[in-house]
């Protein structure tokens, strides 16, 4: 149980109810801002500003699953009004106080660093990042068939990176019954690769795989789709670039010779928030958790 545990939660979309209802269930003290236009009516949950003075007593401050702009402002879907994080906002938190969020902009890091705050980034760990990688490639196979006027079983689809995203959705579109060829740059991976059925190759080599592709999907997050390789896709592909913006697509060059190429941030959030959120309530609870056992221990 989470008794006595202090939790604000300032911001974010759908996600966050799983969250509220999480945290509640296990008994926290929990502080919502940036929700006053939500209708969800939730019990024993204080709804309040966004100000230093909810903070003074937190043991946890979570912020949505991309913290902050560059400029310190707080997506929040359910509010018209502006959050941003400041230096008294952060000033105002306990040291003790951990900062969670999914991927955290440079300004939220260099912020936490200059006030001394642990920050966590949710999605930097293994167990969410692979808990998030089912939403993630669903939504991208919606995506794909949104997108096309083929069936996935049958098609001829290039997976690059077979990191935590990229092998859950290479397994699902295998499963759908595409055919998977899949861009690796290590001998494990190229192994691993090869013992699931797929067919792989080394990224220096993409370009001259890319002739027949009708799905390209993209999970490296750095330029790796370049003009040389879209040059070498037939005009009927179709690329979803699912790497943290701003991808590994030179999208201009896509456009410029009239092949579809879509950049899919956030999937999980959009595909199935309750089960995106659920993922976040489960990571978080267990750290907290962890970490309260942790204190009870010190002497
Ligand atoms: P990951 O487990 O680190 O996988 C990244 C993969 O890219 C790894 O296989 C890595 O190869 C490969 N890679 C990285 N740099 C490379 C390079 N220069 N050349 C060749 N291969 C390279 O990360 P992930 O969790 O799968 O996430 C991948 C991306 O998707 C991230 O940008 C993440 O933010 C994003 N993402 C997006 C969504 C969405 O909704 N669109 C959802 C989840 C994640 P090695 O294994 O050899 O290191």
């Amino acid at each position: 149980m989470l008794t006595g545990v202090q939790v604000v939660l300032a911001g974010g979309d759908a996600r966050q109810l799983e969250v509220i209802r999480r945290l509640t269930e296990l008994d926290a003290a929990v502080t919502i801002t940036g929700f006053d236009r939500l209708d969800t009516p939730f019990t024993g949950v204080f709804k309040a500003d966004w100000s230093p003075d909810i903070l003074t007593e937190a043991d946890a401050l979570l912020l949505p699953a991309v913290g902050t702009d560059d400029e310190g402002i707080i997506s929040a879907i359910f509010t018209d009004r502006e959050l941003k994080v400041t230096d008294a906002h952060l000033a105002a938190l306990p040291k003790k106080c951990k900062i969670y969020t999914g991927m955290a902009t440079p300004f939220l890091k260099n912020l936490c660093e200059k006030h001394h705050l642990e920050l966590v980034e949710l999605f930097e760990r293994d167990d969410v990042a692979i808990y998030n990688s089912i939403p993630t490639a669903e939504g991208a196979i919606m995506m794909a068939i949104q997108n096309t006027d083929i069936t996935i079983h049958g098609s001829d689809c290039m997976v690059l990176g077979l990191g935590r995203t990229g092998l859950t959705l290479a397994r699902t579109l295998q499963g759908l019954g595409a055919k998977i060829k899949a861009g690796v740059r290590r001998e494990d991976s190229f192994a691993r690769a090869f013992e699931m059925g797929f067919e792989p190759f080394y990224m220096p080599d993409l370009a001259r795989q890319a002739g027949n592709i009708d799905l390209l999907f993209n999970t490296i997050p750095t330029m790796i789709v370049t003009a040389q390789v879209i040059a070498q896709l037939p005009l009927r592909a179709c690329i979803i670039d699912l790497a943290s913006k701003p991808g590994g697509t030179d999208f201009r060059f896509a456009e410029k010779r009239g092949i579809k190429a879509l950049l899919a941030p956030g999937l999980p959030g959009i595909v199935a928030p309750k089960t995106a959120g659920r993922i976040i309530a489960n990571s978080l609870t267990q750290i907290i958790l962890e970490d309260k056992g942790q204190r009870g221990n010190e002497p």
